[in-house]
């Protein structure tokens, strides 16, 4: 029997995007994966110091985002973990849960350049097949990464934060669900 191919795909997610569904959608279809999880990060050690939204919200938002999916999930894994989320606990963990399965760990072309500086990136590495999605314009480094290319869609969470803050609109940034969420919960009003 083919061994399940199963995509770990982190991020903060704050909010999750439309630039984050297609460009999922195309390392499932360029990598044939039978599942991609979307994995929520609880307190990402690269963005400490900054204002991150609840987790049980984000993870609201991600299960959201995803519903219409039948490859996409949701893991609750970092965000139910204390402490900073460190790629390679995440990475043990689901190896120790799918020991047959092949592992594509999904990265964006801005985090595979700060990889050195993970910890423990040696076993990382050796955990799963790490992807760097290349974006034109966006170097995907070589060596230890595979590269899959992925469309190019300049949407970032970053943008849609700066939007809300300044009473602009995120329709079609975001899909209806994920925008109630944000108003009904006044999320991205505040500076951050
Ligand atoms: P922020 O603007 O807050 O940094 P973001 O939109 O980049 O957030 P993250 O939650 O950090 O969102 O994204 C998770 C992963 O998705 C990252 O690896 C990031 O590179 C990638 N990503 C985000 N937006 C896009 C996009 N439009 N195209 C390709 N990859 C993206």
């Amino acid at each position: 029997m083919a061994r399940f191919r199963l995509g770990l795909f982190g991020g903060t997610f704050d909010p999750p995007h439309i630039g984050h569904l297609v460009v999922a959608q195309d390392v499932v279809e360029r990598l044939v994966l039978d599942e991609l999880l979307f994995i929520p990060a609880g307190s990402p050690p690269h963005k400490t110091g900054k204002i991150i939204s609840p987790a049980p919200l984000r993870v609201e938002m991600v299960r959201a985002l995803t519903s219409g999916s039948e490859v996409f999930r949701v893991s609750e894994v970092e965000v139910s973990r204390e402490g900073p989320s460190y790629s390679v606990d995440t990475l043990r963990y689901f190896r120790d849960l799918h020991p047959d399965a092949e592992i594509f760990f999904i990265l964006g072309a801005d985090q595979a350049a700060a990889f050195d500086t993970w910890q423990s990136p040696g076993e990382v590495a050796s955990l799963a097949t790490l992807v760097v999605m290349a974006r034109e314009g966006l170097e995907a480094p070589s060596g230890m990464f595979t590269s899959v290319p992925v469309t190019r869609v300049d949407i970032s969470a970053t943008d849609i934060r700066d939007r809300v803050r300044e009473g602009r609109t995120i329709q079609y940034l975001v899909p209806d669900s994920v925008r109630h969420i944000i108003e009904n919960n006044r999320l991205y009003r505040a500076v951050s």
